[in-house]
């Protein structure tokens, strides 16, 4: 067997990049050395060739077609990652009256919120908390009439965080990083007023964003603001305003179209929310030897984190338990650097089998070191 070949794949919980479809990664490999009998790899090919438009138009249209993406909303490719769009999205959005809403409840939105700062006033809608976790109730927020829009990243990736619902504004355009819930949930894109993610979480390599956003709040960028930053501009060059990045436009299209093969995004919510309870009801039923600190109205489907030995966690048996889970070829289950203990990604591509397999390790693990 080839080192590409199934048998040898690890059990990937990484929170990104993160695991893809088997198919889809067979897919790749098969094209990578004459795609479409060009005798050349996407990778080798123009950006503006007639095979690239093809498959930029196809991604888009497979981001239409999956979440049911409005006439009225425009849907982009740009790069710089989750963190690019930080700034992109005060540059394009921030200047109507110079100040925005920011609902700060985990490590990526409070460094959104520090980015905007750069380019307008900043109001936090509620304090940013010591410790994250959970989220204050919507009747205690307080939201700026005047704000240019109410920012919240949907899934908190590094803290497990995710909000149930999607925030009250008052018609204050809304703004969501959805870098690593993308295409995991149904979602009403007419509640938007611009969606963000960037694809490694969930849906493709590293190297691209998707943006999509509401054709009105183009066209008042900050002078400032980059070309390839500038919204209204990377719509007009249809995200070809220079050289994108191409191969990871093409896998991320040949996901979409993996997701559309499997049921589409109900399917994929509804093995979300399998893959997660499995995992919270093993924490819940362990006698507090695995526990989530999470308040359990904001549990994230996608990233699960908990500790080992005991709520604060016992650090020496998180690393037994690293390492035993990679005997099992179980990785990238540490938890993020900045709150230790464990954390385990469900994202799409992870089956419901992958996670049986880990609360079976689980178990088993419990067992022998209680
Ligand atoms: C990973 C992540 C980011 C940052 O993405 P980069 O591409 O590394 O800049 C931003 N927001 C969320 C929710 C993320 O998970």
């Amino acid at each position: 067997m080839g080192a590409g070949s199934a048998t040898t794949r690890s059990l990937n919980f990484g929170a990104g990049p993160a695991k893809l479809p088997l198919e889809v990664l067979e897919e790749v490999q098969n094209e990578l050395l004459s795609y479409v009998a060009s005798g050349m790899s996407i990778m080798e090919m123009s950006h503006r060739s007639k095979e690239y438009a093809k498959i930029n138009k196809d991604a888009q249209n497979a981001v239409r077609e999956l979440l049911n993406v409005p006439d009225n909303y425009k849907i982009l490719f740009i790069q710089g990652g989750g963190t690019g769009a930080f700034a992109a999205v005060a540059l394009n959005l921030i200047n109507r009256t110079g100040t925005a809403d920011y609902c700060v409840t985990g490590t990526w939105s409070a460094k959104a919120a520090k980015e905007a700062t750069k380019y307008g006033k900043v109001n936090l809608v509620f304090p940013k908390p010591d410790k994250f976790g959970s989220i204050p109730d919507q009747s205690t927020w307080n939201l700026d009439p005047n704000a240019s829009y109410v920012y919240y990243c949907a899934n908190e990736t590094v803290d497990g965080v995710q909000f149930q619902y999607i925030p009250e504004t008052n018609g204050i355009p809304i703004v969501t990083d959805m870098s690593s819930s993308i295409m995991t949930e149904q979602l009403d894109v007419s509640k938007f007023g611009c969606i963000f993610g960037g694809a490694q979480k969930n849906i493709g390599p590293a190297g691209v964003t998707v943006v999509i956003i509401r054709e009105d709040l183009l066209g008042n960028p900050m002078k400032v603001c980059p070309s390839i930053f500038d919204f209204t501009h990377v719509v007009k060059e249809n995200s070809i305003h220079n050289t994108p990045a191409t191969f990871s436009v093409y896998v991320m299209e040949r996901v979409f179209q993996w997701i559309k093969r499997n049921g589409g995004i109900p399917a994929m919510e509804q093995q979300a929310i399998a893959k997660s309870e499995l995992l919270y009801n093993t924490i819940a039923d362990s006698n507090g030897f695995y526990s989530c600190p999470i308040d359990e109205n904001c549990r994230s489907k996608m990233n699960v984190p908990f500790r080992v030995g005991g709520p604060n966690g016992n650090e020496q048996l998180e690393e037994v338990f690293l390492q035993e889970a990679e005997k099992l070829r179980m990785y990238q289950l540490k938890g993020h650097r900045s709150i230790g203990g464990i954390r385990a990604s469900l994202y799409n591509a992870v089956t419901y089998d992958d996670v049986e397999l880990l609360v079976k390790f689980m178990l088993e693990f419990q067992r022998q070191h209680s």
